[in-house]
């Protein structure tokens, strides 16, 4: 868990919130439901001089730029990678279980009951010499060795299950991701994505038609001339 924990702090310098956004099924849960959300942070077509600067600002990359218009042959293009990638995602669930469940045995030995019962098994067959305190500690408790066996090899399942629930999401969420940046949405001008814009409000303050709405700039038109 902590050496986890420290992967996703290291790629949260380089990606803000990696693990929210991508990983947590809560989060995928509320970016479903946001997209149909009443309330929401707009950009009315009409006021939008595609200046650009609330896709600058925006520290979440939620601001989609315009669509150009495609030929009709990238367009059958378009097509066939999104049939290829919906294919694709039942195998990358698939490859993603074998691998979580392939995981069990480096992620068990993080348990320390599994640790002991390996720790004791050297012992026994006489692959280490010597014991430690924790071998020592279950040597005097009384407990039958087999019933630790028992124990980590229950442990090591569990992981195995957990694992291969792991696999499968990650597997979902990658397949899921190429899916939704190969379908094509025609916009026409500057748009927060619903899904990723967290409303923190920031792109407004950058925006001109909002600082001429405050009283900020004198006229958006004078803005205009100079994009
Ligand atoms: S409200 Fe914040 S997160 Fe949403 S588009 Fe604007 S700057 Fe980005
Ligand atoms: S900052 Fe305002 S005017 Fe400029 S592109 Fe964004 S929404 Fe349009």
């Amino acid at each position: 868990m902590l050496i986890l924990g420290g992967c996703f702090l290291v790629v949260g310098l380089f990606v803000g919130r990696p693990y929210c956004r991508y990983l947590c099924p809560y989060g995928a849960l509320l970016g479903l439901l946001s997209k149909v959300s009443k309330w929401h942070v707009d950009i009315p077509p009409d006021e939008c001089i595609q200046c650009r600067l609330c896709e600058e600002v925006c520290p979440y990359g939620a601001i989609r730029e315009p669509t150009v218009d495609q030929s009709a042959d990238q367009r059958l293009k378009g097509r066939r990678r999104l049939a290829g990638l919906i294919l694709l995602l039942p195998v990358l669930v698939a490859a993603g279980v074998v691998l979580g469940r392939g995981l069990k045995v480096p992620l068990s030995r993080l348990h320390p009951t599994v640790r002991l019962a390996d720790r004791v098994r050297l012992e026994e067959t006489g692959k280490v010499s010597g014991t430690i305190d924790a071998s020592e500690a279950f040597r005097n408790s009384g407990r039958k060795v087999e019933d630790l066996y028992l124990d980590a090899i229950r442990q090591t399942k569990r992981f195995s299950t957990a694992g291969g629930w792991l696999g499968a999401w990650v597997g979902l969420v990658i397949g899921l991701k190429l899916i939704h940046l190969s379908v094509r949405r025609r916009r026409t001008d500057y748009q927060p994505d619903r899904t990723n814009c967290v409303s923190c409000g920031r792109c407004f303050w950058y925006c001109p038609n909002e600082q001429a709405r405050l009283g900020l700039i004198a006229d958006v038109a004078a803005t205009r001339g100079k994009t």
